[in-house]
């Protein structure tokens, strides 16, 4: 019998260095390791997701593809699994003792994790409701294939960029599969993308080394790796992270050089574990096949989780990494709501799934154009919108209006910013979709995480704190100015209003004011204005603020990442940034106090009014109009009490 200190997994993770990967003498000396403790030691290839296998067996090891480069998995248990895996670790740090070994990063050393045995509830961060039970599907990345005979220092230079420029076009496509499945906002990320492979930074060491006669894919893993290396010896932790770009980039051309150019893919049905989820790998996926999403990364608030509510499927963030090693096809049961994610559920917890299935009556559907609480109260729900195609959305869920309009989708993966006829267009579209109900627009909200290649932006050291919203543009006034003409010329005939994100002081919002001022005075239209409150400045100030704006939308998603003090982004601050916290719940109630105290509308725009859980505080507080990514409108309608 096992104790419980033994039954304790612990883990190791490595990015294989060795030429031959896990085969032939490395494997043969892992073995020969493995087998001089006592310890049960199991491997998963986290870049295929094959295993998990035994490491006591060569041909279980060598089952597992693992070629150099790939990233894997090592978990032991028993009396000497922290022995055997500072062993391994020693052996993959000396490269497997193999001439010609990549420099061996070890991720991950000795964690005690619980890795989820059988009916374990693992506990990540909500992202989007629903509950649903699947076996556990693993993007199946493209992965270099055999051996590629070398040809001459032009051959390789012509193979390599060749496959850089074909990695572009892929990405290219798949920026415009994201835009139209999911909003251009959330697209945005792979522009970096193809700024990162047309970087000299990378092709020029990798061809001055094709030079010197070595074969294209070795040139290029040694200049992504020296990047790398680059980037993970910053320190700031934000851009440390930005490494997995590059690997990601690195990934994708080597996958080129291999003529392996089939997206990522799941394997049939299932619930989607993967480290975190961008818009690259969401693409390529059928959403019919993707019945709920897991993810080892990501906040509450996070790109991830916005982006699995407006696909609408259920999910659960920030789980850890040790769910990367759950082994494909085993049971799960996932509840998005909750926040959970149940390995090899028992019995009694799938009857109560399926009894839950039963009893299920469908999606509640809005009964009237109004949402009403229980004590009488009209309450607005409208929808959150990035693009035309979610504008319809919106209006299928028969949202009241669009209370947050991010235009970013406009402005994101083009080397120009959007003429102001372009803009009128897509704004026009937009408002007709809703049929006469009303749209917030927000000014464009770059900086910060969302860059833009050709705004004239300085690196700074802490984006987030750094020149974002409106800050950015009040430096870039044309683009501002090009904006708020495109909008006013949709307001002249639709109910469309304007509002500008981050605006913290009130110098601020007198200048952005009074800009609009005259264009509104050059074009004889004139809007509704208002700010977001996104900022505790802006929060406590509300009073100050209340009598020269038009309307407040509160923006909890940066709202409480600055009052928490914790990156919205970043899963180990997820518990902060994400749920309504007294403080956060606090501002809310005296923006609506002195918003009140003016007459002034006040809207919630935030992750954290499509929180059915948190609906009841917010009312308390005194909220009455959110806006909600569209599949959440009537869940939202139904928790308010109709
Ligand atoms: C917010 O910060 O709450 C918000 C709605 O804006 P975004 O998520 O676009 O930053
Ligand atoms: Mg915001």
């Amino acid at each position: 019998m096992t104790t419980p200190q033994s039954d304790k997994w612990h883990e190791l993770r490595i990015v294989v260095g060795a030429a031959a990967g896990l085969h032939a003498r490395p494997a043969a000396a892992f073995v020969h390791i493995v087998c001089g403790f006592d310890a049960d030691v199991e491997v998963v290839n986290l870049t295929t997701g094959r295993g998990p296998a035994p490491a006591s067996s060569i041909t279980s090891l060598a089952i597992l593809g693992v070629v150099q480069g790939h990233e894997i998995s090592v978990r032991a248990r028993g009396g000497g699994a922290r022995e055997v895996l500072s062993a391994l670790a020693a052996l993959a740090e000396r490269g497997f003792d193999e001439h010609g070994a990549l420099p061996t990063q070890i991720l991950h050393h000795q964690p005690t994790v619980n890795l989820g045995g059988p009916g374990d509830v693992i506990r990540g961060f909500a992202a989007a409701p629903g509950v649903v039970l699947g076996p556990a599907r693993k993007l199946r990345r493209a992965v270099a294939g055999g051996p590629r005979p070398q040809g001459t220092p032009t051959q390789e230079a012509a193979t390599l960029t060749g496959a850089i420029a074909l990695a572009q076009e892929e990405v290219r496509r798949t920026r415009d599969v994201i835009a139209s499945q999911a909003g251009p906002e959330h697209a945005a990320i792979l522009d970096t993308q193809v700024m990162i492979l047309g970087d000299t930074a990378l092709s020029e060491p990798a061809l001055a080394a094709i030079q010197d006669g070595v074969a294209a894919e070795d040139a290029w893993k040694a200049a992504v790796g020296a990047v790398v290396a680059q980037y993970q010896a910053l320190p700031d932790l934000y851009q440390r992270a930005r490494a997995s770009d590059i690997q990601e980039v690195g990934r994708q051309v080597l996958g080129k050089i291999a003529g392996a150019a089939a997206p990522p893919t799941l394997n049939g049905p299932g619930i989607l574990i993967a480290p975190d989820l961008g818009p690259a790998e969401t693409a390529g996926l059928d959403p019919a096949i993707v019945l709920g999403i897991a993810t080892a990364g990501g906040g509450p608030t996070s790109h991830s989780s916005i982006l699995a509510r407006a696909l609408g499927v259920p999910a659960v963030v920030g789980l850890g990494d040790h769910i990367l090693t759950v082994v494909e096809g085993t049971p799960l049961l996932l509840d998005g709501a909750a926040g959970t994610l149940i390995i090899d559920p028992d019995a009694r917890a799938i009857a109560a799934y399926e009894a839950q299935q039963a009893t299920r009556i469908g999606v509640p559907v809005a009964r009237g154009p109004r949402t009403v609480t229980w004590s009488g109260e009209p309450v607005i729900v409208s929808a959150n919108v990035g693009t035309v195609a979610d504008a319809r959305m919106a209006a299928e869920y028969r949202a009241d209006g669009i209370g947050l309009l991010r235009t970013e989708f406009l402005f994101a993966g083009r080397a120009t910013p959007p003429t102001e006829a372009e803009q009128v267009h897509a704004y026009r579209e937009i408002a007709e979709a809703m049929g006469g109900r009303p749209v917030t627009l927000r000014t464009l909200d770059a900086g910060g995480d969302k860059p833009l290649a050709y705004l004239d932006h300085p690196a700074e050291a802490n984006p987030m704190l750094g020149l974002r919203g409106i800050r950015l543009l009040l430096r870039q006034r044309e683009i501002l100015r090009t904006q708020l003409r495109a909008a006013l010329r949709v307001a002249a005939d639709h109910p469309l209003r304007i509002m500008f994100p981050m605006v913290t002081t009130i110098e601020e919002w007198r200048e952005v004011r009074a800009i609009l001022g005259e264009e509104e005075a050059a074009m004889g239209v004139d809007v509704q204005a208002g700010m977001m409150v996104e900022t505790p400045a802006a929060a406590i100030c509300a009073d100050a603020f209340a009598p020269e704006v038009d309307f407040f939308s509160i923006g909890t998603n940066d709202l409480t990442q600055y009052v928490m003090a914790a990156d919205r982004g970043n899963p180990a601050t997820g518990h902060l940034a994400g749920p309504l916290h007294a403080a956060v719940l606090r501002l809310i109630e005296e923006v609506c106090a002195a918003a009140a105290d003016h007459g002034r509308p006040v809207s919630l725009c935030g992750e954290l009014a499509g929180d059915p859980e948190v609906i009841g505080a917010l009312l308390l507080a005194g909220v009455r109009d959110l806006s909600v990514a569209p599949p959440m409108v009537a869940p939202i309608r139904s928790a308010i009490g109709i």
